[in-house]
């Protein structure tokens, strides 16, 4: 029962290309944690079902209450809240993360912020190809997908592989903080080797173990960090660059049936 985040400092890294196969070949759940760009149900070719409509906090400012004090605007840490003296405060939807920082402090004032809801993003689950998927997907004009991450971590059992998005933002944190074991796939181009770094040295804070996929391996700089890799004693597995994915991509066929694929899931169990 281990949860396997697959993670890359960049996107395009093969990230979800190992984390699809991994979930077909060890016949684990895929978690789709990229939620500002969803696409597992679009490789999987698979109908997906609403599970749950994401809600968080709004404030709705009662006007016959309020005292227009502005203390909520000055206190909120997103600027959410947009005030004018002797003006009702005026919330900014877009903005608002639902820390309820207003809320609790007009408590202590006039008593004027009630708990208001708003819907930010969604919650699926589907399955295609044998390989069952749940997966989040925020709003696209609300910056709330952290919400939605942590919501989507909510549903986790304990045997799944969780495809992250790709760099060192919150909506990656997530993910990785709830997994048991990270695999870092990096492509050995100059942008890609230094991403995947920096992804590493987050993975590290946390006290996860990696493993790393070189994809594409044999194009560019893949003796350097080949060597690097060994030098700091890091486990790691290759895929060699092989047209056949592209092929596999574009004429939308299963990817995992790519024999390249196949031995370094292999490879890849003997770590796990
Ligand atoms: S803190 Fe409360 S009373 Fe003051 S402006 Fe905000 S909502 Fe109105
Ligand atoms: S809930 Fe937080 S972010 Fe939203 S308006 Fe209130 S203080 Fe600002």
């Amino acid at each position: 029962m281990v949860k396997i985040a697959v993670t890359g400092g960049k996107g395009g890294s093969g990230k979800t290309t190992i984390a699809v196969s991994l979930a077909k070949l060890l016949n684990k759940r895929l978690i789709d944690a990229d939620v500002v760009g969803p696409n597992v149900h679009v490789l999987l070719k698979a109908e997906r079902r609403k599970v749950e409509d994401v809600r968080i906090f709004i404030p709705r400012i009662n006007v016959d209450r309020c005292s227009k004090c502005g203390a909520c605007a000055s206190a909120c840490p997103e600027n959410a809240l947009l005030w004018r003296p002797l003006h009702y405060p005026v919330l900014l939807r877009e903005l608002c993360t639902g820390c309820k920082t207003c809320y609790y402090l007009c408590r202590k004032i006039d008593n004027a912020i009630e708990e208001g809801e708003m819907s930010v993003g969604k919650i699926f689950e589907g399955e295609g190809y044998g390989i069952r998927f749940l997966q989040g997907e925020n709003e696209p004009w609300m910056k709330k997908a952290s919400a939605v991450s942590l919501r989507l971590m909510k549903f986790l059992k304990g045997d799944e592989v969780i495809d992250t998005p790709p760099g060192t933002s919150i909506i990656t944190f997530i993910p990785l903080l709830y997994a048991d074991l990270v695999i870092e796939v990096v492509e050995p181009t100059p942008h890609g080797i230094r991403d995947f770094w920096e992804s590493v040295n987050m993975v590290k804070k946390l006290g996860k173990e990696i493993i790393v996929v070189i994809n594409k391996y044999g194009i560019g700089l893949t003796g350097e960090l080949e060597k690097e890799l060994k030098s700091k004693g890091y486990k790691y597995v290759k895929v060699p660059y092989d047209q056949e994915i592209l092929k596999a991509y574009s004429e939308m066929r299963p990817i995992w049936e790519v024999s390249v694929l196949r031995e370094a899931i292999e490879k890849l169990r003997e770590y796990l």
